[in-house]
């Protein structure tokens, strides 16, 4: 099959291009503002490109686009709203209007946990409330309703994944907006102290980014579910504290804690309910905790 990777250049997108291209021609569309062309692997080919100018014929005889560019930073969204919007809602209406275009047969799509807010019970299920606290969660919900519509009204096949707290390999861990694992690691290999932001008593569902790519490609593969969007998490509640003793065990060393304010906008508690993702897309999250550290640990030792 031939596919289309926009973010491809990313954390996520260029994991997907690596597996994807193992049996496949894949095609990246990135235009590097918060990727490089280093994680993009040898066999795939290479478009600099901004998803603002993407066109039918970038997707000519195109069966499978995934759509993983975006901003991803929920504090530049509140920052600057426009332009949040502009690369995630009209951004993802440009690839959807140039799958419809060039017959593309299916877009996955990646949306995000956050489109919950902060959510009333648990494990959160994708019927539960969805009420977004930024921005960015405005525009990712707003992403799914987009997808809905291309589905209903141009019989375009299009599936959204609620990621959670993705984690792995090539996760930058140069910004603020990187993810606390990756952080928290490069931390500890430096042997400097581990920033926990209030208690440490909240939870997230952290999800190896292997494991991501799978519910990809069961995304574009399934027969097309009736559901637009799906939950993509492992269904298990890791504190930041029990994250940070995580760490100090598979780092083998003893680390210093420091307590920092509460972030604004943090929430208490996020766990995915899984059941829909394994029933209807044949997804299940394989990697433990402590097996997903280890390999991030290797990947930051050899990349520092
Ligand atoms: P990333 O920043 O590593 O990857 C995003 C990629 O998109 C980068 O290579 C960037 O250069 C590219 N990009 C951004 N804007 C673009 C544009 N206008 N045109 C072309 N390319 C553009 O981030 P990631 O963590 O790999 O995120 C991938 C997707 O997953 C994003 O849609 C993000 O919102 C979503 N997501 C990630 C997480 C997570 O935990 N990492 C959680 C929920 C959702």
């Amino acid at each position: 099959q031939t596919i289309a990777i926009t973010g491809g250049a990313g954390f996520i997108g260029s994991h997907i291009a690596e597996v994807a291209s193992d049996r496949n021609h894949v095609t990246v569309f990135d235009n590097l503002s918060s990727g490089y062309e280093a994680n993009i692997p040898e066999d795939v080919d290479f478009v600099h490109r901004d998803v603002g100018s993407i066109s039918a014929s970038d997707f000519a005889d195109t069966d499978i686009v995934f759509h993983e560019a975006a901003n991803v930073s929920i504090t530049q969204s509140v920052d600057n709203p426009e332009y949040d919007a502009k690369e995630n809602i009209i951004g993802l209406i440009r690839v959807l209007e140039a799958a419809k275009n060039a017959d593309v047969e299916r877009v996955v799509t990646a949306s995000s946990s956050s489109v919950y807010g902060s959510p009333e019970r648990f494990p959160q299920r994708e019927i539960d409330r969805q009420a977004p606290e930024s921005p960015y969660a405005a525009g990712k919900l707003s992403g799914e309703y987009y997808c809905q519509v291309y589905r209903e009204l141009h019989d375009l096949e299009t599936i959204c994944l609620r990621y959670f707290n993705v984690y792995g390999p090539r996760q930058r861990n140069d910004s603020p907006y990187s993810g606390v694992i990756s952080i928290f690691l490069d931390r500890a290999t430096n042997g400097q102290s581990l920033i926990i932001h209030g208690t440490g008593e909240q939870t997230r569902d952290f999800i190896f980014v292997e494991d991501v790519v799978r519910a990809n490609i069961r995304a574009a593969t399934v027969d097309l579910p009736e559901r637009v969007a799906y939950n993509v998490g492992t269904g298990t509640e890791t504190s930041i504290s029990e994250l940070a003793d995580a760490v100090e065990s598979v780092t083998d060393r003893s680390l210093e804690r420091e307590f920092d304010s509460r972030r604004s906008g943090d929430v208490d508690r996020s766990v995915a309910a899984v059941t829909n993702a394994a029933e209807e897309l044949g997804f299940s999250s394989r990697v433990s905790l402590e097996e997903g550290l280890e390999r991030t640990l290797q990947w930051h030792q050899r990349d520092s």
